[in-house]
């Protein structure tokens, strides 16, 4: 049996993940660095002769190559393959970002938001294994988020389905960086983290942590039990739980994945807090029948999802293909 291979290319603001991907799994992974001052032309020639370096090195050659899945964050035109808005990505704002790629690889290519893609990679090659759908919440930078129903990844006609960091959970709470006031994000995201930290230190709180910490310090910092650093991720657990039981009642999925950086956090510091306040607002489902698990495929998994979900979306039947 054939399996078609597609490249996956995972943007982020400070790296470029470039994956050679089949069905199985990732037969070559590279990254490059984005560079986003330069800007996205001199990002596309870097691409290139990265590209041009795996597949030589995977013993391919470019015509193999049926597809491509590309990702990156922020807002998207999805429909003209576009950028709109990404905070890390300014340069690549309104650029023809898909058109481009696809141009210079020569393979039709599929472009989603960064959390759509690392909710399919999770859906069908690590915790969903290609069957259960699911929902995925990523907490980096800020909160993404990704829903996989029936085998497909949920956008809507707004574009906007399953931007979960953006679930209002305090509704007097901190402003979002979207604009709102207590979204999950403004609490479960590294930039939550560093705004909470900063109105702790404003008020006088005592902590060991100092202006600047970043997520890593205060995880630290909670480990050893500093008061505030555990109240921090003890708020997040909190915000992911009220999020978690809007996406339930929502979408009634019940495998949800919590992945990116933070989400190393979340067995240790957070689970105490999500279980508490899950147990409080959630009624409509059995907790029981709930499973929430961390990542499987940690940082892999946009750059593997950008290619299954391409394939899926270029009828390439990598599914079809394991069947037979
Ligand atoms: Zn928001």
């Amino acid at each position: 049996v054939y399996l078609a291979v597609l490249f996956g290319i995972d943007i982020g603001g400070t790296n470029t993940k470039v994956g050679l991907v089949d069905q199985t799994g990732i037969l070559a992974l590279a990254s490059i660095p984005t560079l986003v001052p330069q800007g996205p032309e001199k990002w596309l020639g870097r691409l290139g002769a990265c590209v041009d370096q795996l597949v030589a090195g995977a013993g391919l050659s470019r015509g193999e190559i049926k597809g491509a899945g590309l990702d990156c964050p922020g807002s998207q035109d999805l429909k003209a393959g576009k950028v709109i808005f990404a905070a890390n990505l300014p340069t690549f704002n309104g650029y023809a970002l898909r058109d481009s790629v696809s141009k210079m690889l020569g393979v039709p290519t599929v472009m989603d938001n960064d959390a759509n893609t690392y909710a399919y990679g999770e859906y069908f090659f690590g915790v969903g294994k290609a069957r259960h759908d699911l929902v995925c919440i990523t907490l980096g930078t800020g909160v993404g988020g990704g829903i996989v129903l029936n085998g497909q990844v949920l956008s809507g006609p707004l574009g906007v389905g399953g931007e979960l960091g953006h679930i209002v959970i305090e509704p007097h709470g901190r402003k979002c960086t979207c604009g709102s006031i207590g979204c999950v994000e403004c609490y479960a995201s590294a930039t939550g983290f560093r705004g909470m930290l900063a109105e702790a230190l404003d008020e006088g709180r005592e902590t060991r942590l100092i202006r600047g910490d970043d997520v890593k310090e205060m995880a630290e910092a909670a480990e050893n039990g500093d008061p505030l650093a555990l109240e921090m991720f003890g708020k997040a657990g909190v915000a992911l739980a009220r999020g978690v039981t809007n996406i339930v009642v929502t979408t009634g999925i019940g495998l949800i994945v919590i992945g990116a950086g933070i989400s190393r956090s979340f067995e240790s510091l957070m689970r105490g807090s999500f279980d508490k306040e899950l147990a409080i607002r959630l009624h409509m489902a059995d907790p029981a029948s709930l499973n929430v698990v961390t990542s499987t495929l940690g940082n892999q998994a946009a750059v593997m999802g950008a290619a299954a979900w391409a394939a899926r979306c270029l009828d390439l039947n990598w599914r079809l293909a394991i069947a037979k």
